[in-house]
């Protein structure tokens, strides 16, 4: 499923030429300046408007999808390794119920 999704990105991306731009450094800023955006729909108070959060977290979203063309890695693979690893750093016996960063556990 993600696979034809990323397909469809690389094609957007491709037939604008626009792969030239999208160096690791310009994806990590723009990745970064998205992030921004999806938290301004929550500047000033904790009310948001939710097509405003999907349209920002798309865009932070296709941004890490071109990151991960531009590194050569593969989603599945870094998300269910770094999972394992946040499954050793927040053990249930110790981080159930406590927002606390691992080294604070
Ligand atoms: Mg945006």
């Amino acid at each position: 499923m993600i696979e034809g999704l990323i397909e469809e990105i690389k094609k957007f991306r491709d037939v604008r030429d626009w792969k030239q731009f999208h160096t690791p450094e310009n994806l990590a800023k723009s990745i970064n300046i998205e992030a921004g955006e999806l938290l301004e729909c929550f500047q000033w108070n904790s009310d948001y408007k939710k097509d405003e959060v999907k349209q920002e977290l798309a865009d932070v979203l296709i941004y890490c999808l071109f990151m991960l063309d531009a590194v050569d890695l593969d989603f599945y693979d870094i998300v269910s390794e770094k999972m394992k690893l946040n499954g050793e750093k927040y053990s249930v016996e110790k981080a159930k119920g406590n927002s606390k960063k691992s080294n604070k556990l």
